[in-house]
């Protein structure tokens, strides 16, 4: 259909007032496109012509609403870095409806629209470089099979904007099917209103979880179920090596999706302790201790639900998280193996194999795709590491286990290409495409968008960023500022 007809829906202020503040966008100054995702515009139902024309930036830029449209900004509050926080809420991010889809309702958010009432002292914009970042690594985990927001469209401007230096004001179209966080539950809880709380639970639940709808227990389930969600999303950011980098409350997602791209980072060589996050002194939201704050952050969750639930039986359910975590990350790992069946003994082959590659700094992207042709022949997988000896040693007790396999080596090959990535998008990446953009030359975002859409192909012509990262390159850290 045509951008103007388009029909927005608001059912997020069906909720209380307490949940939301209404506000307009505040559009930035000489707006124009850089991207725009087709497969997204196809999900919205939006005719791919349309994402040519001055009306589609100006809707991305906030100064076309469309029919229904009603702007809001989101309350919640949020743990941060373990410190409660009693009020945060988008204070960048302007709500400016929802589509519905056949799968349910699609929300639209504009990252960098403007001032709202939860802005604190912030100005209510994004920058150009973290605007790319976000619009590429949402896309590229949903390229991966890891459940995320994705993003319709992004454009740069002219708008100044002061984080240290002038930098360049951005927008980020933003879409997701809940836009909840955990936050937001802690926000009600901690102000003690009940009401509120229990209508954002309702919400939730009718948006995320349906099946629970009207059940009994329901929020008991609900809270299960975010549980296993959230263990889910661990395994498979541990599995594919990303580091989100800022896991606040506030960034968690209530219906298990990868919310909120800041530092985050792909590992370059495998380091359990990397930080990618400069401004995380202690490592809190290192790369290794993600699955441990997954479980943190429900606890948090858990406290904000106690008064609508037994805090014994969500105890009960929060003690499934450690083992729903390890089946599946081991399940994942399995598959980047090659393995056709999980044996009790191949965590003893994981646990070897991550030793292995932190002991050698071994690229972690490159190992695995470099191991999806291994044959018996390790010429190739050796070039991986500088330091032959521990590689031989693991490749011994590999050749072992892969002997209990009963696909053919050719199949394995197969299955095993199609679960290791040969992209990732890691940082050096991204920071070649920005320095590009700030120039406005956007050909590396596009090369990168369409390596991040499918990372499991071969695109000969972009064999450049499949190798190891350059030395120069390594293991960085990211500021917060964006
Ligand atoms: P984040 O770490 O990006 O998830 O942000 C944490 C909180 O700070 C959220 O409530 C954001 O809306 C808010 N925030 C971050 N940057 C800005 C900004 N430039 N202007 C206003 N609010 C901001
Ligand atoms: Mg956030």
């Amino acid at each position: 259909m045509k951008l103007k007809e388009l029909h927005l829906n608001s059912p997020y202020l069906s909720l209380p007032s307490l949940c939301y503040d209404r506000v307009k966008p505040t559009p930035l100054l000489g707006a124009y496109l850089i991207h725009a995702n087709s497969d997204v515009a196809k999900m919205l139902q939006i005719d791919k012509e349309e994402l040519d024309t001055e009306h589609f930036t100006a809707f991305v830029n906030g100064a076309l609403a469309v029919e229904g449209s009603d702007p809001f900004a989101m309350c919640y509050a949020g743990h941060q870095f373990g410190y409660f926080v009693e009020r945060l809420g988008d204070g960048r991010a302007i709500n400016i409806g929802s589509v519905a889809t056949p799968q349910g309702f699609l929300h639209l958010q504009l990252k960098g629209a403007g001032q709202t009432k939860y802005s604190r002292d912030g100005d209510g914009r994004a920058v150009l470089r973290s605007s790319i970042r976000e619009y590429l690594m949402s896309e590229a985990m949903h390229g991966l099979g890891i459940a995320t927001t994705r993003a319709l469209a992004l454009v740069g401007s002219e708008h100044s904007v002061y984080r240290g230096e002038w930098e360049k004001g951005a927008i980020v179209l933003r879409v997701s099917p809940s836009w909840v966080r955990f936050g937001t539950f802690e926000y009600f809880a901690h102000h003690k209103k009940y009401k509120e709380l229990e209508a954002l639970v309702e919400y939730a639940i009718t948006e995320s979880y349906p099946h629970l709808v009207g059940k009994s227990n329901a929020y008991l389930l609900f809270f299960a179920e975010v549980v296993s969600k959230t263990a889910m999303l661990m395994a498979q950011w541990q599995a594919v090596g990303f580091s989100h980098g800022v896991m606040n409350t506030d960034n968690m997602s209530i219906h298990g999706l990868t919310i909120d791209y800041g530092p985050y980072a792909f590992l370059d060589e495998y380091d359990f302790r990397y930080i990618c996050n400069h401004t995380d002194t202690h490592g809190r939201y290192s790369f290794g201790s993600q699955p441990a704050i997954g479980e943190w952050n429900l606890r948090a969750l858990m406290k904000a639900l106690s008064p609508m639930a037994s805090e014994a039986s969500m105890q009960d359910a929060l003690m499934a998280y450690g083992k729903l975590y390890t089946e599946h990350y081991l399940y994942l790992m399995g598959k980047k193996l090659g393995l056709d069946k999980l044996e009790p003994n191949d965590i003893e082959l994981i646990r070897h194999l991550l030793g292995m590659m932190q002991g050698l700094r071994t690229d972690y992207t490159l190992f695995f795709r470099t191991l999806s042709r291994y044959d018996g022949d390790r010429k190739a997988l050796l070039g991986v590491g500088l330091y032959h000896q521990p590689m031989h040693d693991w490749l011994d007790v590999y050749d072992e286990r892969l002997k209990k396999n009963e696909t053919t080596t050719e199949q394995r090959h197969a299955k095993m290409l199609k679960v290791n990535p040969k992209f990732v998008l890691k940082n050096y990446m991204l920071q070649e495409a920005i320095d590009a953009a700030k120039t406005k030359d956007f050909s590396l975002v596009n090369q990168l968008f369409k390596i991040a859409q499918n990372p499991y192909d071969e695109h000969f012509e972009y064999e450049r960023w499949a190798g190891a990262t350059p030395d120069a390159f390594k293991n960085k850290k990211l500021s917060c500022s964006s």
